[in-house]
């Protein structure tokens, strides 16, 4: 199947090149375009790969009906309707890690520009004078560097002020110590002991609800004074109004801005011309090799997903950080089982499902939430709009739909692969589970109160009757005679001459008639017909 994929914002020829090399793909390369032409574009491509000056809006994603993948050729995503996208099914997927190194160094040229009057010392050598005696400036080593967010470039910014003989704290409620540990900072437990300690304070957090306006007057009137604060990773983490205050009593001694509340800085911004604060247009990312990194793995990343359906990289996809690999038979049992179940129940009359419990073995434990979510895709199938329905978005359709979705305790062996999953619609409940071994594909053990053991593929029958002689023939028979192979046949009961359950797999697809054909035969009670739909 061939994929048409619209590449914008300028993106590393690296990264497009890996994109032509796939026979498959249709690579449109397009200078960023106005919203409008873009909205009239969209509905072409399969997946869309830019930077941030390209803005995937809401109206944008909901007109997108052929797009599967949204790619970012950098970490932010704030200019991407996440919410919106997820709903939809659509993954998005960053290449955090290509930047880091670019941030950090950044990092050090500002603050060393500040502290040095490097700028200033600069413009007035262009402007023909030698003014050494205003230039006096301060060191880094022995200062002490506090940290908000020791992740990826907090931990590259504290390995270079090691090397610059800085103190490092940090403050991160959500690293472990041994983090802390292997970097040599000093974990600090509040943000206001880190601000009691830092000379220079410096943010590397995401912009979330908790970061927004984390230093604020507040903050700042706790942090050390004659501090310089430090913002390169989101505008609005640090509230201007609060720091512009700040600097005009000099409690704050000075500042190194590379991002704003709104991009591009435009007009009389309060800090333009302030002599104690270093400003950059948003360069942090801005290197060869920043972009030459981000291009390439935003692209083989959405090359991956479109080719493959790898989703381990998405942002909002339950298989984020998943061996998808590894996975894989256990996303399938999982997503089976529950379609199983579903039809069982619809099969009684129960078709509105009001909650869905997942139990697993402990080896399947740390996957619950992409177990969960091909649950939820199993129970929606046939339900929603099935090219639609994916494991990014079937968690969010299920609970849109008022569906409870919950994760059981196991009991299952320790080490174990299995996976069960229970659908309750009204008084009426069905179980249904399975195990998910490693090196075969996945089995169905348990239909209800019934032990069986077939693989959950083709199209299933399930059948009751009552345990006479004489029915697996009957119903061979009439399979035999509407034209259909069977592929395995199960047949289980609870005692002797009570209930019995009958699982057969067949090649294909049935005809029409023959759930009617089986229903009719002496002794069957009921006959449901699953045919499998998506794969997990
Ligand atoms: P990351 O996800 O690796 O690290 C973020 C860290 O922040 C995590 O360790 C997380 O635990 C911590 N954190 C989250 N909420 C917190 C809170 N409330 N208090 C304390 N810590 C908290 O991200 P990263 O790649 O290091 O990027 C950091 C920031 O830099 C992001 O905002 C990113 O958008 C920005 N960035 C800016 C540029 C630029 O051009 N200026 C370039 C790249 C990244």
């Amino acid at each position: 199947m061939s994929h048409r994929i619209l590449v914008t914002d300028d993106i590393d020829r690296e990264g497009v090149a890996l994109l032509r090399a796939v026979p498959a793909f249709e690579v449109d390369e397009l200078a960023t375009l106005p919203p409008a032409e873009l909205l009239e574009r969209i509905d072409q491509y399969d997946a869309i790969i830019g930077r941030s000056a390209t803005r995937i809006t809401e109206p944008l994603l909901r007109r997108a009906t052929r797009l599967k993948v949204v790619g970012r050729a950098g970490v932010g995503v704030d200019n991407i309707a996440m919410d919106v996208a997820t709903e939809l099914g659509i993954a998005v997927i960053n290449a955090p890690a290509g930047n880091t190194v670019a941030v950090a160094e950044l990092f050090f040229g500002g603050v060393i520009s500040l502290l040095r009057h490097l700028t200033r010392a600069d413009s007035s050598m262009h402007a023909g004078r030698w003014e050494r005696s205003e230039l006096l400036g301060t060191e880094l080593r022995g200062k002490t560097l506090g940290i908000v967010g020791l992740g990826r470039i907090g931990g590259e910014v504290s390995h270079r002020a090691h090397a610059f003989g800085m103190e490092v704290h940090a403050y991160d409620p959500y690293v472990s110590e041994e983090r802390f540990a292997a970097l040599r900072v000093r974990g600090a437990p509040t943000l206001d002991a880190l601000l009691a300690v830092a000379q220079v304070l410096t943010v590397h957090v995401p912009l979330t609800d908790e970061t927004t306006g984390m230093i604020g007057t507040r903050a700042l009137a706790h942090l050390r004074g004659g501090a310089v604060v430090v913002n390169m990773a989101r505008g609005g983490i640090v509230d201007d109004d609060a720091l512009r205050a700040a600097l005009d009593t000099g409690h704050v001694a000075g500042a190194v801005l590379d991002v704003y509340l709104r991009e591009p800085l435009v007009g009389d911004h309060p800090f333009r011309g302030h002599a104690n604060v270093v400003l950059t247009p948003h360069i942090g990312a801005s290197s060869a090799e920043a972009q030459h990194n981000v291009a390439v793995d935003a692209c083989e990343a959405v090359r991956d997903a479109l080719l493959h359906g790898d989703l381990s990289r998405t942002l909002n996809g339950a298989l984020a950080g998943e061996d998808a690999v590894t996975l894989a038979p256990a996303l399938l049992l999982a997503r089976r089982a529950a379609a199983v179940a579903r039809a069982l129940l619809a099969e009684r009359g129960a078709t509105a499902i009001e909650s869905v419990t997942l139990k697993t073995g402990d080896d399947l434990t740390a996957s619950a939430g992409a177990l969960m979510a091909a649950a939820a895709a199993g129970t929606l199938e046939g339900v929603v709009e099935s090219d639609r329905l994916n494991l990014i978005n079937a968690r969010a359709l299920a609970t849109a739909r008022g569906l409870v979705l919950a994760h059981g305790a196991g009991g299952f062996a320790p080490h174990s692969r299995a996976v069960e999953v229970r659908l309750v619609a009204g008084a009426q409940s069905m179980r249904v589970g399975g195990v998910a071994a490693l090196d075969m594909p996945p089995r169905l053990t348990r239909i209800g109160d019934f032990h069986v053991d077939v693989a959950p593929r083709g199209t299933l029958l399930v059948l009751t009757n009552h345990d006479v002689p004489g029915v697996i023939g009957r119903v061979g028979t009439a399979l035999a005679e509407a034209g259909v192979n069977i592929a395995e046949y199960h047949q289980a009961r609870l005692a002797a001459g009570g209930d019995a359950l009958a699982v057969v797999t067949i090649d294909g697809v049935p005809p029409a008639h023959v759930r009617g054909t089986l229903t009719a035969l002496r002794d069957v009670r009921s006959a449901t017909v699953v045919k499998f739909g998506g794969d997990a």
